[in-house]
């Protein structure tokens, strides 16, 4: 089986969404292995995120996720990097992302599309480590 690393970023704490988001996780059979409600360090922002630094939105993007509390889930289970990617659906929350997935039902911005799910086993092993890093 594989790990993800998913984010409730601050605008779906702020909203009371965290129940939804985990709700959609388990109801997909999916497993939480660990799970912490924090605020998250710019130093933390800023490397998890590092792959945006030369895009336009990038100063946004920390001050977002550094603006209030998150909730970070280590979750597993077969292929769960793409099976949470399809419970969150795309980044545009019109745009791509389809009714039925989190950001379908519950967004209208890209900037606060709710979640962030690792995109690929190696960045999941990448975020994973950056932000439970004794698990
Ligand atoms: P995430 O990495 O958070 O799961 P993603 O993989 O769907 O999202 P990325 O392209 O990696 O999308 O972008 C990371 C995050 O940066 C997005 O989730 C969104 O919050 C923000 N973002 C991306 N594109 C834009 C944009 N054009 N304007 C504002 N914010 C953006």
């Amino acid at each position: 089986s594989e790990r993800t690393l998913v984010l409730v970023k601050p605008d779906g704490v702020k909203r009371g969404l965290v129940g939804e988001v985990i709700s959609r996780i388990e109801r997909k059979g999916l497993r939480l292995a660990a799970m912490d409600l924090r605020m998250v360090e710019r130093s933390v922002a800023e490397e998890h995120y590092a792959e945006h630094k030369d895009k336009p939105f990038y100063g946004d993007l920390l001050d977002f996720i550094t603006s209030g509390p998150v909730v970070a889930i280590a979750v597993e289970g077969p292929r769960a990097v793409t099976a949470f990617r399809q419970l969150a659906g795309g980044t545009d929350p019109v745009e791509k992302a389809t009714p039925g997935t989190i950001r379908g039902d519950f967004a209208l911005e890209t900037q606060y599309n709710l979640v962030h799910g690792s995109d690929s086993p190696e960045s999941a092993e990448r975020e994973l480590k950056l932000w439970f890093p004794d698990l």
